[in-house]
C-alpha cells in the first residue's frame, strides 16, 4: 500500500489537502488523473446501474436537508460510535478498536468510560446561530433518495420493482480516520435504493449482492482480492433485516469475519468497499410517520396498498478508487524481447531508462484516466513534431489523449505505464516516408506499425 500512495503522491492522482498551511489530516485532494479516474469510475457505475436498465431512475439530492429527515432515519438517536478520551494525552479513541478499556494504547494513561459520539456534522442555515437552525451534513446519500420517493411516484409513475441511483457527498464525523483515502470525513457514495414487494425482497437481496459483486469483478479486480460477508445479527444497523459487505484485501486494516463454529475472528486486510442491505420498510414508514405524507405503494393491478421494502447497494467512491489502484499496481521486469525488431526493443528499454523494471498501472479500460498518448521521437525535428500534433489534435477529438515530448521514449514510456495511459504512440522519422506511426500496448508492451489514416479506427476497435 505504501507504494501506491507513494505513487499517488508523485504523479498527481491524490494530494493532501491545504498541504501549503501543514496539511488538514485525513483529508485529500484528487489531482489530474486522480480526478480522471474518480469520474470513469463514477461513470461506469452509472452506465451499468442506470443507462443499462430500465427499472432505475437518477438523481442529484441536495446535501442539506431538513432535520426532521434525521430524526425520522434515526441518525440523530443512533448514529454513534462510542468512544474514550485519554486523560493525560487528550487522544481520542473509538471504543470498538480498544484491547484494553482503561489504558491509553498510546501513552499508557488512563482513559475516560466510553461514551456515545454521534458522527454527523451540524452547522447552523442562516446568519443565526440557535438550535432552530441546525442543520447536519448528510452522513448518507440514501435519505435524498427516500424523500424524494413520492415526487418519483408521481413524475414517473413506476412500478415496482424500481431503483433510485444517486453518487454525491457525504460526512461523518469519524473518531479515528485513517488508511490514506479509506476512512476519511468527506467522502463519496454511490447508492442505490431499490424499492420491491416484500414477498419479494429476499430474491432482490441476493440479486443485488451478486450484480454488484460482479461490477467490480467485470471491472479488473482480481477475483481472489474480493469476497462477500455476510453480517451478523448483532452487527446489524437499526434499520436492517440483513445484509452482506463486499469486501477487498486492502493490504491495512481489520475486519470481522466468521469462522467456521460461528465464532468472530478477526483478519487483516480484508475491508468493506461496499454494503448491500435489506432496510425493510423502516425508512419509508419513519417518513410517513415524521412528514404526515402516505408513503404507501399502490399496485393497481391487485388493488393491495402497501410499504415497499428497500434494498440498498451502497458503495463508496473513494474506497473503490483505493481498491482499483492497489490492485492495477505491478512492478515488472522487462527484458529485451526477440519477437520484435531491433529498434522497438531498443525503445522499450532504451534511452533514458536506467533500470529494468517497470511500475505499471494495469486500469481496467474504462478506468485508465489516459487512453493514449503521443509521443514524438524526437522533439528537435519540427516536421515530427508538427505530425505529432496533427495526430493528437485529431486523436482527441475521440479519446482522453496527451503530448509529451519531454525526456528521451524510454522514459516516455515508463511514465505513462505508471499512470495506466492505454496505448503510446510513437512519431519517429520513418512516420514522414512512410505514414505510419508505433502503437504501443500498455500490458503487453508489443508494438504495432500502424498507418496514420487508420489509426482512429484501430484504436476505436481496441477501446469499445
Ligand atoms: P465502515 O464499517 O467501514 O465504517 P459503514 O458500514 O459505516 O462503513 P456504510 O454506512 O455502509 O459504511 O456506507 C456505505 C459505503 O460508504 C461503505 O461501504 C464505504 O465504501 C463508504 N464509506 C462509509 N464511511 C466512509 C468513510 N468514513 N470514508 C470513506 N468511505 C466511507
Amino acid at each position: 500500500m505504501e507504494k501506491v500512495v507513494s505513487l499517488c503522491k508523485r504523479r498527481g492522482f491524490i494530494f493532501q489537502s491545504s498541504d501549503i498551511y501543514g496539511g488538514l489530516s485525513n483529508t485529500w485532494d484528487y489531482g489530474p488523473f486522480g480526478v480522471e479516474l474518480k469520474n470513469n469510475l463514477k461513470s461506469s457505475w452509472w452506465k451499468a446501474n442506470v443507462y443499462a436498465r430500465e427499472d432505475v431512475f437518477g438523481i442529484d439530492a441536495a446535501i442539506l436537508m431538513h432535520p426532521k429527515v434525521w430524526q425520522a432515519s434515526g441518525h440523530v438517536k443512533n448514529f454513534f460510535d462510542l468512544k474514550s478520551d485519554c486523560k493525560s494525552c487528550k487522544k481520542r479513541f473509538k471504543s470498538a478498536d480498544l484491547k484494553d478499556k482503561d489504558k491509553c494504547p498510546e501513552c499508557g494513561g488512563q482513559l475516560t468510560e466510553s461514551r456515545p459520539f454521534n458522527l454527523m456534522f451540524e452547522t447552523h442555515q442562516g446568519p443565526v446561530e440557535d438550535a432552530a437552525n441546525l442543520i447536519y451534513l448528510r452522513p448518507e446519500t440514501a435519505q435524498g433518495m427516500f424523500v424524494n420517493f413520492l415526487n418519483i411516484l408521481d413524475t414517473k409513475h413506476p412500478k415496482l420493482p424500481f431503483g433510485l441511483a444517486q453518487i454525491g457527498k457525504a460526512f461523518r464525523n469519524e473518531i479515528t480516520p485513517g488508511n490514506f483515502t479509506f476512512r476519511t470525513r468527506e467522502f463519496e457514495q454511490m447508492e442505490i435504493e431499490y424499492f420491491v414487494h416484500p414477498d419479494e425482497a429476499d430474491k432482490f437481496f441476493a440479486y443485488w449482492v451478486e450484480e454488484r459483486f460482479n461490477w467490480y469483478l467485470k471491472l479488473g479486480l482480481k477475483k481472489e482480492n474480493l469476497r462477500k460477508r455476510p453480517h451478523t445479527k448483532d452487527e446489524l444497523a437499526h434499520y436492517a433485516k440483513s445484509c452482506t459487505d463486499i469486501e477487498y484485501n486492502f493490504a491495512f486494516g481489520t475486519s470481522t469475519a466468521l469462522s467456521a463454529d460461528g465464532e468472530r475472528s478477526r483478519t487483516t486486510g480484508w475491508s468493506e468497499l461496499e454494503g448491500i442491505a435489506n432496510r425493510t420498510n423502516f425508512d419509508l414508514e419513519q417518513h410517513e410517520k415524521f412528514s404526515g405524507k402516505d408513503f404507501k405503494y399502490f399496485n393497481d393491478t391487485t388493488k393491495e396498498k402497501f410499504y415497499p421494502y428497500i434494498i440498498e447497494p451502497s458503495g463508496g467512491v473513494d474506497r473503490s478508487v483505493l481498491a482499483f489502484l492497489a490492485d492495477a499496481y505491478f512492478e515488472e521486469k522487462v527484458h529485451p524481447r526477440t519477437n520484435l525488431n531491433k529498434a522497438a526493443d531498443k525503445q522499450e528499454i532504451g534511452a533514458g531508462v536506467k533500470d529494468d523494471t517497470r511500475v505499471v498501472l494495469k486500469l481496467h479500460q474504462d478506468l485508465a484516466p489516459t487512453k493514449v498518448a503521443v509521443l514524438p521521437l524526437l522533439k528537435n525535428r519540427p516536421q515530427i513534431v508538427e505530425l505529432a500534433k496533427r495526430i493528437l489534435g485529431d486523436l482527441k477529438k475521440s479519446f482522453v489523449t496527451v503530448y509529451d515530448d519531454t525526456a528521451a521514449i524510454g522514459k516516455l514510456y515508463r511514465r505513462q505505464d505508471e499512470v495506466g495511459t492505454l496505448y503510446c504512440v510513437t512519431v519517429d522519422v520513418q512516420s514522414l516516408e512512410d505514414k505510419q506511426v508505433t502503437i504501443r500496448d500498455r500490458d503487453t508492451m508489443l508494438q504495432d506499425r500502424v498507418g496514420i489514416d487508420r489509426l482512429k479506427e484501430y484504436l476505436l476497435e481496441k477501446l469499445v
